[in-house]
C-alpha cells in the first residue's frame, strides 16, 4: 500500500485538488493503478446538503454518495469510478468513533482524538485504498496546514508516513502560494517558508513543493524555496496559471514529477510506456480551437461558476471533440422575468438549465425554455431543467396555465410534476432522495438512443420529483416524447420534443459521467446542435 498526501499551505482555493488529479492522471498514463481519497475537515457528514453557492456544485457518484466537487476532477482527470467512501469528512469520523463508544467498544477507556479519532482516519484511508486495490492511493487533505480542522488528518497521515515507512510508501506533497510583490516583480518565497515550517513542526517533511504562481518559478527562487524547505531542487516544482485545468498534467510532467515520484517511491517495476496522446488531443483541441458557439446556462447561482462545475466540464469536453470552444453565457435566472429574453438571450446557440432546488428562479428558467422551444434555439435541460422543460410545455402546449411542481406550488391544480410516491412523507432533509447510478430504457430509433449509441445506459440521479404518469400521455401526444424511463417503466428519465432541432432533457445528470474524450451525449447533442444553429445564422 503506497499513498501520497497532498497537502495545502498559505491559502485555500490553491488548486490543491487538480495538483492531485494531475498527479493520478500521469502515473495511470504509465500504467500504475491509482485510487484517490479527498479529505474535507468539515463537520458536516457529506456535501449533500451544503449550499452550492458557498460551496460549489454537490457531486454525485454512482453509489450515490453526494460529495465535494473535488471528486468530480478526480474522476475526469483519472478516469476513476469513486465511492462515498473515497470522501472522509470529520463528520464521518466521529460519528464512527461516537457510535463505537456508545456501543461500549472502547471498554471504559477515556475516547481521544489522538489515538481514537486518528485511529478512525487511518482506518477509513488504509480501508479505502486496500478495497480499491490500487498500487497508489492520493490523498487530498483538505483546508490549509495550520488550521486547527485539519490537524487530526495531518497528524493521522504522519503516522501512517511513520508505520508504512517514508522511505518509498508515502510521499507528502505540498502544494503553496508564491506571490509575485513590487514593481520589479519578485516571487516571494517566506510564506511558502513558513507553511512548510508549520508542516515539520506537525513532524511531517514534504518530498515535493508545489509552487502556484502567476508565472513560472525562477531558477532562483526554485534554489531558495528547496534550501529553506529541506528538498532538492528538482522536487520544487512551478505551477504556474494554465490556460486549462487539463493542461496541468503536461505542466508537472515537464518538470519531471512523475520520473521523481516513481523513482521515490520505486514504482519502477509496474510502469509501461507512457500514454497521454489522447488527452494530448484533447487539450490541443481546447487550446486552438476552430469553432466557437455560445450557450446560455441558466441558473440562480450564476455568481458562482464552481455551482455548476460538471455543466462547464461536460461542455468544454463535448466541445473538444470537434475542437469547438464553447463560451458560456451566465444568466441569473431572475433576469429574464423582468427583461426581454430575446435581449437577454440575444446571440446565444445554445441554452442549458441544470439542476436545481427550491423555487426561486423557476418561473425565468421556464422563460427561458419557451424561448428556446419557440424560437428553435437548441436546449438541454438536466433534472430540474427537465422538469422546467415539462412544465413550460404542459402550460403553453396543452393548455394548462397553472400546471407546476409540487415542489413549487403544492396546491397547483394541474402537478405534472410531483413527489415520486415512495418519497411522500419524508420530509427532513439529506437521504431523502433518489440518489445514484440507475439504468435507464431508451427508446430505439430516438435521438438519445442515437448519442448514446445504445438503448440501455446508465446515469446518475439526484431528485425528489418525478413526473406525474397521469400527464404522460397528454405530453407525448403534444410531441413531448418520453425516450428514456426507468427500468420499471414508472419514471420519466428524457423527453424529446418533436420537430424541434434539438430540444431534449433528462431527468438524470449526465454531466457526472462525462470524461475527457467521453464526453456526455446529450451534452454532445447540445453543443452539435448549437454549432449547426450558429452556422445557419
Ligand atoms: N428539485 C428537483 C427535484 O428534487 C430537481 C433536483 C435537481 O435538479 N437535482 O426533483
Amino acid at each position: 500500500m503506497k499513498f501520497i498526501f497532498v497537502s495545502g499551505g498559505v491559502i485555500s482555493g490553491l488548486g490543491k485538488g487538480i495538483t492531485a488529479s494531475s498527479i493520478g492522471c500521469l502515473l495511470k498514463s504509465r500504467g500504475i493503478n491509482v485510487s484517490s481519497i479527498k479529505i474535507d475537515p468539515y463537520l458536516n457528514i457529506d456535501a449533500g446538503t451544503m449550499n452550492p453557492f458557498e460551496h460549489g456544485e454537490v457531486y454525485v457518484l454512482d453509489d450515490g454518495g453526494e460529495v465535494d466537487l473535488d471528486l468530480g476532477n478526480y474522476e475526469r482527470f483519472m478516469d476513476l469510478h469513486l465511492g462515498r467512501d473515497n470522501n472522509i469528512t470529520t463528520g464521518k469520523v466521529y460519528q464512527t468513533v461516537i457510535e463505537n463508544e456508545r456501543r461500549g467498544e472502547y471498554l471504559g477507556k477515556t475516547v481521544q482524538i489522538v489515538t481514537h479519532i486518528t485511529h478512525e482516519i487511518k482506518r477509513r484511508i488504509t480501508g479505502v485504498a486496500r478495497a480499491s486495490g490500487s498500487d497508489v492511493t492520493i490523498v487530498e487533505l483538505g483546508g490549509t496546514v495550520g488550521d486547527i480542522e485539519s490537524m487530526p488528518f495531518l497528524e493521522a497521515a504522519r503516522q501512517l508516513g511513520r508505520e508504512l515507512g517514508r522511505e518509498e510508501n508515502v510521499m507528502f506533497i505540498h502544494t503553496t502560494l508564491i506571490p509575485i510583490m513590487g514593481s520589479v516583480g519578485e516571487e516571494k518565497t517566506k510564506p511558502t517558508q513558513h507553511s512548510v515550517k508549520d508542516l515539520m513542526s506537525i513532524g511531517i517533511r514534504p518530498d515535493m513543493i508545489v509552487g502556484r504562481c502567476s508565472r513560472e518559478l525562477s531558477e532562483s527562487a526554485k534554489a531558495k524555496i528547496a534550501m529553506f524547505c529541506d528538498v532538492p531542487e528538482k522536487a520544487v516544482i512551478s505551477c504556474p496559471d494554465a490556460r486549462s485545468i487539463y493542461e496541468v498534467p503536461l505542466v508537472l510532467e515537464r518538470q519531471g514529477v512523475i520520473d521523481y515520484i516513481i523513482e521515490k517511491m520505486k514504482l519502477g517495476p509496474m510502469t509501461t510506456p507512457r500514454n497521454m496522446d489522447s488527452w494530448e488531443r484533447f487539450l490541443g483541441n481546447i487550446l486552438e480551437p476552430e469553432h466557437h458557439v455560445e450557450i446560455a446556462l441558466v441558473g440562480k447561482y450564476t455568481a458562482l461558476a464552481d455551482s455548476y462545475l460538471s455543466q462547464l466540464e461536460s461542455l468544454t469536453h463535448a466541445g473538444a471533440e470537434r475542437a469547438c470552444k464553447v463560451h458560456v453565457r451566465f444568466v441569473d435566472s431572475d433576469d429574464l422575468l423582468h427583461n426581454d429574453p430575446a435581449e437577454i438571450l440575444k446571440g446565444v446557440d445554445g441554452v442549458l438549465i441544470p439542476g436545481g432546488f427550491g423555487i426561486r428562479g423557476v418561473e425565468g428558467k421556464i422563460v427561458a425554455a419557451r424561448f428556446a422551444r419557440e424560437n428553435g434555439i437548441p436546449f438541454l435541460g438536466v433534472c430540474l431543467g427537465f422538469q422546467i422543460a415539462t412544465i413550460e410545455i404542459a402550460r403553453d402546449v396543452l393548455g394548462l396555465p397553472r400546471a407546476d411542481s409540487t415542489e413549487f406550488e403544492p396546491g397547483t391544480p394541474d402537478p405534472v410534476i410531483f413527489i415520486m410516491p415512495e418519497q411522500a412523507g419524508i420530509t427532513h432533509m439529506g437521504g431523502t432522495m433518489r440518489l445514484g447510478a440507475q439504468r435507464v430504457l431508451v427508446k430505439e430509433g430516438s435521438k438519445a438512443a442515437e448519442l448514446y449509441g445504445s438503448t440501455d445506459i446508465s446515469e446518475r440521479h439526484r431528485h425528489r420529483y418525478e413526473v406525474n404518469p397521469a400527464y404522460i400521455d397528454r405530453l407525448e401526444a403534444a410531441g413531448w416524447k418520453f425516450t428514456g424511463r426507468s427500468e420499471d417503466g414508472d419514471k420519466m428519465e428524457i423527453g424529446e420534443l418533436e420537430g424541434h432541432p434539438y430540444f431534449v432533457a433528462s431527468q438524470f445528470h449526465p454531466e457526472f459521467k462525462s470524461r475527457p474524450g467521453r464526453p456526455s451525449p446529450l451534452h454532445q447533442g447540445l453543443i452539435d446542435a448549437a454549432m449547426a444553429y450558429s452556422k445557419d445564422d
